[in-house]
């Protein structure tokens, strides 16, 4: 017998600039899945039904994006990832439980590990620009691979130390002003900031560091950001914001559609073209 149907969406508001329904839909051809990835906008005052009623809605399984991934970690049975970064962005079904994880923990392992092997091999102090959302996932991710000094940097300092108090000693809180000064001894730096993004001012820092010193940069659009360029131009190792989003995509096609789908040179390919026309 061939399996049934099976659908899954990305749920936001608004949910158009999403690029998953692009990523999911090619995995899905490729491996030539009865299936099907949708985008669903559903406002915040609608969320918490449209979750009771996802199976209902013939849903498999679901990433959220903005505004809902904290009503989603609500409305689920987080696994740890998510509840230490207090969000989820992806809701699966273990028999009747509505279960959920933060697949950014390893898009952003996942794509260091590609992108700049043994990155982690000795790596003592790591510098980590940004304590929003997604510094959580990275910080999570850094403590995880045992690194044992993380500088948290941010603009609102405050931010920075309640970041540092959620997740212990290894977490330092720094102001902004230090940012380029700490790069000296980091064989790591993350901006997990908004900065570099296309109708954003560029990063403003001075690449301070050793030459093995490796540069992480979550935003993808443009795909080239002002400080991978910095970077590249001195010959440091890079990976980019594109790469973490392919690669936290991985296990929410697997937990939906039991394939672990791989992140190719064509479906990065797809994604950049899709970046480039707007
Ligand atoms: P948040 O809004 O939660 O946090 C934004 C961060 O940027 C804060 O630390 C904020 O500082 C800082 N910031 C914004 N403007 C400035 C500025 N002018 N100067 C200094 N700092 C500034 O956003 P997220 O954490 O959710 O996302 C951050 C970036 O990461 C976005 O570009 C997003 O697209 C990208 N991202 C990429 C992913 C990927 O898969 N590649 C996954 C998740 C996010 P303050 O606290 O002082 O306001």
């Amino acid at each position: 017998m061939s399996d049934p149907f099976r659908a899954a969406c990305v749920i936001g508001w608004p949910a158009g600039h999403s690029r998953s329904p692009l990523i999911h839909n090619y995995w899905i051809r490729q491996h030539k899945l009865d299936a099907e990835y949708r985008k669903e906008a559903v406002p915040p005052d609608a969320f918490a039904g449209f979750i009771a009623g996802l199976r209902e809605h013939g849903y498999v399984g679901a990433n959220v994006t903005l505004p809902h991934k904290e009503a989603a970690l609500a409305l689920s049975k987080p696994d740890e990832r998510a509840r230490a970064v207090g969000a989820a962005n992806t809701l699966y079904y273990d028999g009747d439980v509505l279960r959920s994880t933060n697949t950014d923990v390893e898009g952003f392992l996942a794509n260091l590990d590609a992108a700049t092997p043994a990155w982690d091999r000795g790596l003592e102090t790591a510098v980590v620009l940004g304590a929003g959302g997604a510094a959580l996932a990275v910080v999570y991710a850094l403590l995880q691979r045992e690194v044992s000094r993380i500088h948290l940097v941010n603009r609102s300092v405050e931010r920075a130390q309640a970041l540092a108090e959620r997740f212990g000693k290894a977490v330092r809180p720094a102001g902004w002003d230090e940012r380029s000064g700490l790069l000296g001894a980091a064989g790591l730096l993350v901006n997990t900031t908004s900065l570099g993004m296309s109708g954003q001012p560029p990063l403003d820092i001075n690449l301070r560091c050793g030459d093995a010193t490796v540069i992480a940069d979550l935003v993808y659009d443009p795909l080239e950001t002002p400080l991978l360029a910095i970077a590249r131009e001195r010959g440091l190792r890079t990976a980019d914001g594109l790469g973490m989003l392919l690669h936290q995509a991985v296990r929410g096609f697997e937990l939906w559609f039991g394939v672990r789908p791989e992140v190719t040179d064509e479906l990065r390919a797809l994604v950049e073209a899709d970046l480039r026309k707007k």
